[in-house]
């Protein structure tokens, strides 16, 4: 039978999960949410003996129906290959008596790999499916993460191409050079003169521009975004959560039966919704414990019910959590309001006017199984220190806020429960304040003397992502303002 997906903002329309995965969006500007959420088929003893790969068909397939079996399987098997340095993909790690789990050992060491690596390859398919001839255009405005990993997923897939608009002053100088040694004849990096928010203001703009559409069309491409909100990024989160579970079963580390916890470092909350996306579909989580850094407005949301984004800004060491509007929030508002999507279209409206929405009690009770907190930036510096002095063991600043935020929940409850963190990014990706928080004499060292001197410290080889950028060439040097985007996407499509 056909799982369908509806807006939530619009409860009218119904759409296939390849058109889910081609829209993104829906039209009204609401989040795809299937109408139900899939139970495994398998159990977690039979879920035990798969590998990764395996595992993900299981899950994915309950979702993806309209997809069949071999092209499922095939987006798979392009997804999860040799461009992950573990044949695991993504290994649990057991330090301090807390279960890591390492999502960050695809191309470009953090966890939007897990989704970005995949994503390309269900979008082609859905063009396919939908009989679209167009070649598929990736616009995408980055602060630094999500456009290196969209653009290592996309480089060199057949049909798609991708540019990425960067702020040319406003990125650390590791990312700019991961970016700008792109490979791939499909992708093209630009520098905007100008911050994150007109580099974000440009690609909404091009997205609205309906004329352009038509000249694109006539041309023969159509635009896509991979933002975080697509369903093709949330499905493929859930695998790992599937699993880490079967792992735990597996080695023994937990009873058939037996609950765990999971901490996740949040910001867009599509990773932790992955999470209770798991839990639908069966799997043993009690907890979802939300961990935001100094830009908490998820941490007062779960103690107070009310959703607040009227505050400072405060840039962070771990800057991907730097967020005031975490969008995949609100399919979870929309679940818990009884997937009433005028209620939730309410809320939306309250946040785009005034900045700020409160809930009810019966929403609030629907999501008991949340909790919310925060590290600070010395809570977070201390914890790597902590956490490395006890086992030797180094996280990065994300995976820091979270493992800082696990200790608070659990002196402040009792609750013991095993938990199953995620780990998002590798130290090398943050390697400065990483190190910076270990010992402050390390400040004065350059960026790539840091990281040989933490593979030093942690005992691990420097990742292939972090050396392939020491000697590799710049192959984008594009700059312009943001007034010339449009021109820039033109040329570049040879239109
Ligand atoms: C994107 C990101 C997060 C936040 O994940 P969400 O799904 O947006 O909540 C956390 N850590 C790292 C390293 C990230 O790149």
């Amino acid at each position: 039978m056909d799982l369908f997906y509806r807006s939530t903002r619009n409860s009218s329309e119904a759409v296939t999960a390849s058109q889910a995965i081609l829209k993104g969006l829906a039209n009204d500007g609401g989040l795809y949410v299937p109408e139900t959420v899939p139970r495994l088929e398998k159990s977690l003893e039979e879920l035990a003996g798969m590998t990764y790969q395996e595992t993900a068909y299981e899950v994915m397939k309950l979702f993806f129906t309209d997809f069949t079996e071999a092209e499922l399987k095939e987006c798979i098997a392009k997804a999860y290959d040799s461009k992950f340095d573990t044949e695991v993909i993504a290994p649990l790690v057991e330090a301090d008596g807390t279960y890591y789990l390492e999502l960050f050992h695809g191309a470009t060491i953090a966890f939007k790999d897990m989704a970005l690596s995949i994503l390309p390859h269900l979008l082609t398919t859905s063009a396919r499916k939908n009989h679209v001839n167009n070649e598929i255009v990736i616009l995408t405005a980055t602060s630094g993460d999500t456009g290196k990993a969209a653009l290592a997923g996309f480089a060199d897939v057949k049909g798609t191409r991708i540019i990425v608009f960067y702020p040319k002053n406003g990125v650390s100088p590791i990312q700019e050079k991961q970016m700008v040694t792109q490979k791939g004849d499909n992708t093209f990096v630009v520098g905007i003169t100008g911050n994150f928010d007109d580099a974000q203001t440009g690609v909404k703009q091009l997205f609205g521009d309906r004329e352009l559409a038509a000249v694109m069309d006539k041309a023969g491409f159509q635009f896509s975004s991979a933002n975080s909100i697509n369903i093709g990024r949330l499905v493929p989160q859930v695998v790992y959560y599937v699993y880490a579970c079967a792992q735990l079963l597996k080695e023994g580390k937990i009873e058939r039966g037996e609950q765990i916890n999971v901490v996740v470092p949040t910001g867009n909350f599509g990773n932790i919704l992955a999470a209770y996306f798991a839990k639908q579909m069966g799997i043993p989580i009690a907890k979802f414990i939300c961990a935001s850094n100094e830009n908490k407005v998820l941490c007062e949301f779960f103690e107070t019910g009310v959703y607040d984004r009227n505050r400072e800004f405060v840039l962070t060491s771990s800057p991907s959590m730097d967020i005031l509007i975490s969008s995949n929030l609100e399919r979870l508002i929309y679940l818990s309001a009884g997937a009433d999507a005028e209620k939730n279209a309410a809320f939306m409206r309250d946040l785009s006017e005034t900045g700020r929405y409160a809930i009810t009690d019966d929403m609030r009770a629907q999501m008991k199984d949340f909790y919310g907190n925060y590290a600070s930036e010395q809570e977070t510096a201390n914890t790597i220190k902590a956490l490395y002095e006890k086992t030797g063991y180094v996280i990065d600043t994300h995976t820091a806020v979270a493992a800082c935020v696990c200790g608070k929940y659990q002196k402040e409850t009792g609750d013991y429960t095993k938990v199953v963190l995620a780990s998002t990014a590798s130290p090398f990706k943050f390697t400065r304040s990483v190190m910076n928080a270990i010992d402050a004499k390390y400040d004065a060292m350059t960026d790539f003397a840091l990281v040989d001197e933490l593979s030093r410290l942690a005992n691990i080889a420097v990742p292939r992502a972090i050396e392939e950028i020491r000697t590799a060439p710049v192959l984008h040097d594009t700059v312009c303002d943001k007034e010339e985007m449009r021109d820039v996407v033109l040329k570049f499509l040879g239109i």
